[in-house]
């Protein structure tokens, strides 16, 4: 790629011709290449289970992707049975050779950025600036933690001394892992949010076992080789596939387990939370869950910023991001003029197989979520107005995908679904009568992930202060509520959004894969 140009969320709406010529060299490529059977990756090996499964593309489920394995609840133990093997001789490696693999393995997902991006936009039907920009992040988010623990110089800190008299006593403060951590990743950001977590978790000296959505095997397993390929040692990373109410569920309940990282929704992940609270003891359970993340439009916005700010993270990614506008609370004198321009740029937005440039939005994930937005689209039409979209697309080639137009609705603000995360291309508007009565709607919810401001400055301060919300955005166009970015924004949520309080690709994200030792030694 052009030497100066770094690939983020922010500056993907104009990236360089070069990056769209790369893109269509690796889509021809892996196009040639589809319908092929991949193994788990087990102690360094493929690992073939009985049973398989194929991994259809939504945007045309005549495509078979791949054939993947049904890992079962041996195959869970053979993989937790190679990362507790490999523990020992990992956590003992000096940290900085940890660092130097690990810069290894970003390296490679950057040089295969195109091919698992290609990848991506055909298993998950993202668009090809998105998913090159997850590409992009994971392996920003690895490096995020190599130089986390070079910073921090490995988290090894001397204490003071203590001050008794007749003898000299050495105190040190020391980060060491847990042991074997289990990342089980959602399908929507299938590579940075396997490759964020497990980046972590291998730099501070776990071994891990990644078992990716049933949606996403192949754009993980192709994440996965780039650990394996960097050199890491046989058994610190392997890779599982198959459902995560069997194979999951397994990988959960096995005692090996000495930590986790769930990304997912709030019901798996509060499941998880309790069946992993069945152990002998707590262990460290770090959960990143859903959003019903609002946008607050004040009567003194720019109304041109908040509308495509609003309409990018309404429909970026058909709204199947955990960070996804999905509440527009609007102050009564902007009221009619901004929903009018929400619904021009919405209808302006390009849908159709997302690996071509021109378009923005591609089909929903699976069948599951295309029913979904039909059953919500039909209670939406009994209570409330859609301003546009409603409805699925099924004309010429949108017919063998999942498609579904890009819906905004005016909603009652006592309706159901201002509290429930669709996560869908569906968002809802409502008039206010001021901030404070919006401030209120927006809090006043169960997941407090992310949340935008349009407004003066005044007024983004009192947002600041107000909001319960992990990662906040004032007056921005690349994103009213999406787009964040290792060491810029770190990324995590609060209440029922997230477990830990610290977000990833931050200050303090790294030392939950670590507990603390303090060695005092008498000299
Ligand atoms: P799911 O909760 O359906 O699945 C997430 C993962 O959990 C998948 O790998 C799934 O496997 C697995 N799983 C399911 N059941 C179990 C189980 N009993 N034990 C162990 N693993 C299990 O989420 P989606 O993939 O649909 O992702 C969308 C959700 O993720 C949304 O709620 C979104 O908000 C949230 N999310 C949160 C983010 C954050 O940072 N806070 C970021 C991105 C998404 P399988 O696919 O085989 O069922």
């Amino acid at each position: 790629m052009t030497q100066s140009f770094k690939l983020t969320y922010a500056t993907m709406f104009n990236p360089p011709e070069e990056l769209h010529t790369r893109f269509e060299d690796a889509l021809a490529k892996v196009k040639a290449n589809l319908g092929k059977e991949y193994g788990m990756i087990i102690d360094g090996k493929d690992h073939f289970s009985s049973d398989k499964f194929e991994d259809h593309s939504p945007v045309n489920t005549d495509v078979v992707l791949g054939v993947f394995q049904k890992g079962n609840a041996q195959d869970a133990s053979k993989a937790m049975a190679a990362a507790r093997k490999a523990f020992p001789a990992w956590s003992r490696t000096p940290w900085e050779e940890r660092v130097a693999l690990l810069r290894k393995a970003a390296d490679l997902i950057d040089q295969r950025t195109f091919e698992i991006g290609a990848a991506m936009a055909m298993e998950v039907g993202k668009n090809r600036m998105e998913s090159l920009g997850d590409v992009a992040e994971s392996a920003d988010l690895v490096r995020y933690s190599c130089h986390q623990l070079e910073k921090n110089e490995g988290y090894t800190v001397a204490m003071g001394r203590d001050p008794l008299a007749g003898y000299t006593a050495f105190n040190f403060s020391v980060l060491r892992p847990y042991g074997v951590w289990l990342v089980v990743s959602p399908f929507n950001f299938p590579t940075a949010l396997t490759g964020g977590p497990v980046g972590a978790a291998l730099a501070a000296g776990n071994t891990v076992v990644m078992k990716p959505a049933t949606d996403t095997p192949w754009v993980v397993r192709l994440l996965a080789e780039c650990f394996r390929d960097a050199g890491l040692p046989d058994g610190v990373v392997n890779y599982v596939t198959g459902p995560g109410s069997s194979l999951g569920q397994a990988l959960i309940e096995s005692p090996e387990v000495n930590g986790v990282t769930f990304t997912g929704s709030f019901d798996v992940g509060m499941k998880i939370f309790r069946d992993f609270a069945q152990g002998p003891y707590v262990r460290p359970t770090i959960l990143e869950l859903g959003g019903k993340n609002p946008a607050i439009v004040s009567r003194n916005a720019d109304l041109e910023r908040a509308a495509i700010g609003i309409v990018r993270s309404a429909f970026g990614l058909q709204g199947q991001k955990c960070s996804a506008c999905s509440r527009h609370l609007i102050e009564e004198p902007v009221y009619d003029e901004l929903p009018a321009r929400l619904v021009d740029l919405t209808n302006k937005l390009a849908i159709g197989d997302p690996t071509d440039r021109k378009n923005y939005l591609g089909p929903v994930v699976n069948k599951s979520s295309y029913r979904d937005f039909q059953d919500f689209c039909q209670e939406i039409s009994q209570a409330g107005t859609f301003l546009t979209g409603g409805n699925v697309l099924t004309d010429g080639d949108f017919g063998k995908g999942y498609f579904c137009a890009p819906t905004i609705a005016a909603l009652p603000l006592d309706h159901r679904l201002w509290q429930y995360e669709m996560f869908l291309p569906i968002t809802t508007v409502a008039k206010v009568s001021s901030l404070d009565v919006a401030m209120k709607i927006a809090n006043d919810v169960n997941y407090g992930l992310t949340a935008g401001f349009y407004g003066s400055n005044e007024e983004a301060k009192y947002f600041f202060d107000q909001i319960e919300a992990g990662v906040t955005y004032a007056n921005r166009p690349q994103g009213a509520t999406t787009g964040a970015w290792p060491g810029f924004q770190p990324f995590g949520g609060w209440k029922g959004s997230g477990s830990s309080g610290k977000n990833a690709g931050g200050h303090y994200y790294l030392p939950l894969y670590m507990h603390e030792q303090i060695q005092t030694q008498v000299i």
